[in-house]
């Protein structure tokens, strides 16, 4: 029937994929022999292209689990190594080189690893077959090898040649068979010479005679018998100095080769039974797999059923039979964040931007006050604060006068206010705020643990809120246009500015006095922040001299001192003025627009307040609604429609929780899958027994 090895083929492919045990393993047939016995170019001669590994250096260090598929309707000739993703190799020399690679890949101080290397090789001519290409056994072990070396060469061929097996081993016609490693290893395992195949090489090294009573060997019987070839590639065929490595097909160089020796000695043709030719070993070779194959059919089908009874098992007991698929992971993740973003939208809109802008605008108002009117020395000419009396000059002055120092200064304040580029300013406060709350949300969603999904969402948001931005601030700069050239205050916008900057006042004053707290425990105490402060004082008004700059320290304090304490210096005056001020925005004359010149802190806070209502207006209705809109179509965009199932699969697997789920659920699918084929095969090979056994 020649179908159920291609099926078994499939099946082991199958069951490959989900890990399978020692228990799930199908029936191969292993190659062992000596080295030089001929082994490479058997399995050569059978695939029709040099493709192993060639060399003095112990080129086979590692197991080669050679797949050969049958595709007769194609042309292609490709090898494939699943585990390397390297895809369809179709130059044979690539594929020698990746083996070779992967050979000297194990540590010349190992020699040999059990790691198996998987290759397919697909062809139109090679038949179905499963093949284990072993490490040759050796007779001697070289001086850079380690001594087990042989020992441990035994032993992994050992653990291969076990039932149900079948054993191909290789000897050389040229070597005394009771001589034969591969021979007297497989009598070890198989006493019998029930699953062994004996294949002499280099039947052409020797007379024909000779040749001949080796095929007929009855020490040791097998009841697959032995084949003789000649495997050598005739010279000019592929490996030739004509051909250049790996080009075109050997195996009918060979076959011609072989056909030649054979026919010319009739000592062969004389006997019937003999079974000589590559041709003949292909056949029985496919024959022997088909027959092992269906012999094991049954413990297989058990094997996999206990296999599927335990993970059955545990899809119960641990995932409780939720099912699960990465789609429907990756879904209800999605929407679970999306729902998450919604209940944000709804948290986050006008109030919240009005508290942001205000806020970053309170503090560009404290800067611009710093460097504009509470900066010291004082001016000696129109001192704004006085130490004795905060409000005296400021009474003095003539605020109403055009040219008047306060008018002006006011005026270009809050030119440089209005001016500051709030457009941009107000947009990236809010922008980076949106995007620290998507961050926030990525983190305590399930796409925490996802990588790939966090970054996806991360660039989505950023993306929309870059492309938003770089529109809605300059829009807003034009709304907020007419104040840069006038201002016009109600007694409640001018009420409302001096509850509001009073706060921020002292608010400010808090944190000074805990700034110089701070300074004070670092550089010792108050005494001796004291100290410093009055030697600064000292220098300041001209007392005391420095000699140099100070550098290296001076009056008796190191210069890291002297800056902490020009830092005590600068928070102290600014503790000053700012109580100071608090006290002129709380007094009477502050208490009136009319005063605006004296109170620069109470206007100046008003109009940062007209920014912010016209930026908070705008922002929400053009920044966030679009953003709330955009976001989830974005998202759906990157994470639903736009993955393939391999990035799908990926994104999952990504949390070693949902993996083992998945694992689970996929192991289960697939060995019930492949139970439901192995009843089947079963059935029809039951069906064939029966029609033979009818004839
Ligand atoms: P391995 O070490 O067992 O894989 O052996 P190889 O397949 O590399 O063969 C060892 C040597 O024997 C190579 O030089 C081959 O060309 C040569 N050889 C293999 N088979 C035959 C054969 O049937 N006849 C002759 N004359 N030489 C062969």
């Amino acid at each position: 029937m020649m179908m159920l090895t291609k099926k078994m083929i499939e099946i082991r492919g199958l069951l490959q994929t989900v890990g399978q045990s020692d228990s799930l393993t199908l029936p191969s047939i292993v190659v062992i022999g000596s080295q030089s016995s001929g082994k490479s170019s058997v399995l050569e001669a059978i695939v029709g292209h040099e493709f192993l590994p060639k060399g003095h250096n112990m080129v086979t260090r590692r197991p080669i689990e050679l797949t050969l598929v049958n595709t007769p309707d194609a042309q292609a000739e490709y090898g494939e190594f699943p585990a390397l993703g390297l895809g369809k190799l179709t130059d044979f020399s690539q594929i020698q080189r990746t083996l070779t690679d992967l050979n000297l890949a194990v540590p010349a101080s190992d020699c040999v690893s059990d790691d198996p290397i998987q290759l397919r090789i697909h062809s139109p001519n090679v038949p179905d077959l499963s093949l284990i290409d072993l490490p040759g056994y050796i007779q001697v072990v070289g001086r850079d090898q380690p001594p087990e070396l042989k020992e441990r060469i035994s032993q992994l061929c050992e653990k291969y040649i076990r039932a149900p097996n079948v054993i191909l081993a290789i000897s050389a016609a040229d070597v005394d068979l009771a001589n034969s490693t591969a021979l007297r290893a497989s009598r070890k395992v198989d006493p019998r010479g029930e699953r062994t195949i004996g294949v002499i090489t280099k039947m052409d090294l020797v007379e024909p005679e000779r040749a001949v009573s080796l095929l007929n060997d009855k020490k040791y019987a097998l009841r697959l018998g032995y084949v003789g070839v000649v495997c050598r590639v005739p010279a000019g065929a592929g490996s030739g100095k004509l051909f250049h490595r790996g080009s075109g097909n050997i195996q009918s160089a060979i076959a011609k080769n072989e056909n030649a020796y054979f026919s010319s000695h009739p000592e062969f043709a004389a006997e019937e039974q003999l079974d000589v030719g590559t041709r003949n070993l292909k056949k029985k070779l496919m024959h022997v797999l088909e027959h092992t194959m269906a012999a094991s059919l049954k413990t297989t089908s058990e094997a996999i059923q206990r296999e599927l009874a335990e993970a059955t098992y545990e899809f119960k007991v641990q995932y409780n039979e939720r099912p699960l698929s990465a789609e429907s992971y990756l879904a209800e993740s999605l929407d679970s964040f999306k729902h998450s973003f919604r209940g944000f939208t709804e948290s986050f809109g006008r109030r919240e931007v009005r508290e942001l802008l205000k806020h970053e605008l309170d503090q560009q108002v404290l800067n611009l006050l710093a460097q504009r009117y509470w900066n010291r020395p004082l001016d000696d000419l129109s001192p704004p604060f006085p130490e004795t009396d905060p409000l005296s000059s400021l009474a003095k002055a003539d605020p109403e006068g055009e040219d008047s120092i306060w008018k002006i200064k006011l005026d270009s304040s809050s030119a440089a206010l209005t001016k500051l580029g709030v457009g941009r300013l107000a947009t990236s406060v809010v922008a980076n705020a949106l995007q620290r709350n998507v961050e926030y949300l990525i983190a305590s969603s399930r796409f925490a643990a996802h990588p790939f999904a966090r970054q996806a969402i991360t660039e989505a948001s950023t993306a929309i809120l870059k492309d938003l931005s770089y529109d809605i601030s300059d829009e807003l700069e034009i709304c907020i246009k007419p104040y840069k050239y006038r201002i016009d205050l109600e007694d409640n916008e001018w009420a409302k500015g001096r509850e509001n900057v009073t706060a921020v006042l002292k608010e400010e004053l808090k944190v000074a006095e805990a700034a110089s707290k701070r300074l004070e425990e670092v550089m010792g105490g108050r005494k001796k922040v004291k100290d410093v402060m009055s030697f600064i004082d000292r220098v300041r008004s001209g007392q005391v001299v420095l000699e140099g700059d100070g550098v290296g320290g001076a009056g008796g304090f190191s210069q890291a001192l002297l800056s902490k304490g020009r830092e005590a210096v600068f928070l102290r005056d600014r503790v000053d003025v700012l109580k100071l001020r608090i006290l002129a925005v709380k007094s009477k004359q502050c208490a009136t627009k009319k005063n605006k010149y004296h109170c620069p802190e109470v206007f100046l806070d008003a109009v940062a307040d007209k920014l912010t209502t016209t930026a908070d207006l705008f922002l929400d209705a053009e920044l966030l609604s679009k953003f709330y809109y955009q976001l989830p179509r974005e998202l759906d965009a990157r994470l639903g429609r736009g993955l393939s199932q391999d990035e799908i699969d990926r994104f999952a697997r990504e949390d070693p929780k949902i993996k083992r789920h998945l694992d689970v659920v996929r192991r289960k699918d697939l060995l019930e899958h492949v139970l439901k084929e192995m009843e089947g095969l079963r059935q029809l090979e039951a069906r064939e027994k029966r029609a033979v056994s009818r004839r």
